[in-house]
């Protein structure tokens, strides 16, 4: 058996691998890679840069750009020829203007590689073209971090006109039978990932009641609506200091018998924590004591708060609460898989990644486990896994962009994530940028 699921791994690898679209045909993305390539090689100059990015929001004119921009590079232990140019350049007014505006440019031209517009309405056009060309997608709210009532309430207002415009986009689209049914019944067209987080100033992991309870009033309102428009519901997941309070709010919420019918909703899994199969069970029986016509969706992933978590725990002397040795955490992604695909129809099944071998996989596995195609979600994010979603769609499988929309300076901590994620040394974009040879990245972790 696990010899079979091997050479089926590897099969559908390069299958997709095969249908992905050559990266000469987008020569400014390949331009991007080699950018992010450079700053994976230079530890200091990584870390000049993230700093950099965090301050771009904060900038008032180019000068004041150019100048942190060059006071970041300074710190950079050994600068290649291009950024002592640079600095050389920031020397006079003129220069750091003309500096600082093609700072200001490359930080604007990569976030819109993830970053796809301000609003759902600007992405309506996108939407419905990715639609045409098979593939589905949930729309995430960027925005800053919340800290008063009438911040989350503007968050909740903001996601209840996305639910009614993302319900409008895809009314009258033509029938794409792979994206909208599966074994357990309809799948919605409208789809909205949601943070808990943003929903609450109240939320803090020292007294979680109060929190869960004024994110939870927020989070009825906009299920009473998703319901009412047949939309999908996504609970995003974050830093470890929320987890416990953010299935709660769900579990919860779902458990209440207004909303046992629908709408259809979904929470997350994060392979990266040691204590995720232990989460998987708890969600699973949950799931089976409360049957719904539209089972839960698990989305799981393996985390995008890595070194946040690693950082915490060493500050605090707490033993780290993630893998620290990626294959291990890669090996603990497939038995999540493989125990969340057999656990259908208690659940719906989402797998959220952008390594060939993790999407394989789980693909493998459930076709030698009998399961059909369309009772597998792959999910990938907007930027980051263009290729893969095209290979997906063009095999007829049943993919999902996450498109994030929000201005430049509510997307930053969003686009900190994906450069650190993008840029880490055992990422497998990163393997796959520096030229590893496909049948290597698809060998077992
Ligand atoms: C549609 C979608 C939705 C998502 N939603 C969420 C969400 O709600 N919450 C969330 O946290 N993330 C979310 N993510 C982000 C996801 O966690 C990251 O994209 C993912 O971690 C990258 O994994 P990969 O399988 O694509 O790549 P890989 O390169 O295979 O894995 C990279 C990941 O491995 C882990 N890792 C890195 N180094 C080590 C190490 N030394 N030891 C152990 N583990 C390590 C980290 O999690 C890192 O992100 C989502 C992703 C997608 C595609």
């Amino acid at each position: 058996m696990a010899d079979v699921l091997e050479t089926q791994i590897r099969q559908i690898g390069r299958e997709l691998a095969a249908a992905m679209p050559s990266m000469s045909r987008h020569p400014l993305k390949a331009l991007d890679d080699r950018a992010l390539h450079l700053a994976s090689e230079d530890a200091s100059l990584r870390a000049a840069l993230f700093r950099f990015v965090d301050v771009v929001p904060a900038c008032r004119s180019l000068d004041d750009l150019a100048r942190h921009l060059t006071s970041f590079l300074a710190q950079v232990d050994e600068r290649p020829p291009p950024l002592e140019a640079a600095l050389r350049v920031a020397e006079t007014r003129p220069g750091r203007a003309a500096l600082g505006a093609a700072a200001a440019a490359g930080v604007k031209h990569i976030a819109h590689r993830f970053i796809v517009g301000e609003t759902p309405r600007e992405i309506a056009g996108m939407l419905r073209s990715l639609w045409r060309r098979g593939v589905a997608t949930t729309v995430d709210l960027l925005g800053e971090a919340t800290m008063t009532a009438g911040e989350a309430d503007r968050y909740a207002q903001r996601c209840r006109d996305a639910l009614e415009e993302l319900a409008g986009v895809y009314a009258g689209l033509p029938g794409r039978p792979a994206l909208e049914r599966d074994g357990a019944g309809p799948i919605p067209r409208a789809n909205l990932s949601v943070k808990v987080s943003a929903l609450t100033p109240l939320l803090r992991p020292d007294a979680p009641e109060l929190g869960e309870r004024d994110a939870l009033d927020r989070l009825r309102g906009l299920a009473e609506l998703a319901d009412e428009l047949a939309a999908h519901l996504h609970i995003d997941m974050e830093s470890l200091d929320s987890r416990d309070a953010v299935l709660a709010v769900v579990l919860d919420l779902l458990s209440e018998p207004r909303f046992a019918p629908g709408p259809s909703t979904g929470v997350v899994l994060q392979a990266y924590l040691r204590d995720s199969p232990e989460q998987l069970e708890r969600i699973l029986e949950w799931s089976r004591r409360h049957p719904r016509p539209h089972p839960l969706v698990v989305r799981l992933v393996k985390g995008a708060y890595w070194d946040h978590e690693v950082i915490e725990a060493h500050q605090h002397g707490w033993p780290t609460p993630v893998f620290e040795d990626k294959a291990a955490c890669d090996r603990n992604f497939e038995a999540l898989t493989r125990r969340l695909l057999d656990a259908r129809p208690a659940v719906r099944v989402a797998v959220g990644s952008h390594n060939l071998r993790s999407v394989a996989h789980a693909i493998a596995y459930n076709r030698m486990t009998g399961g059909d195609d369309r009772d597998l979600e792959l999910q990938v994010l907007r930027g980051l896994g263009d290729e893969l979603q095209d290979a997906l769609a063009a095999r007829g499988l049943r993919v999902r962009t996450y498109c994030p929309v929000g201005d430049l300076v509510s997307g930053m901590a969003y686009l900190v994530r994906r450069l650190l994620e993008n840029t880490a040394n055992e990422s497998f974009l990163h393997e796959r940028a520096r030229g590893a040879q496909l049948e290597e990245l698809l060998v077992a972790p």
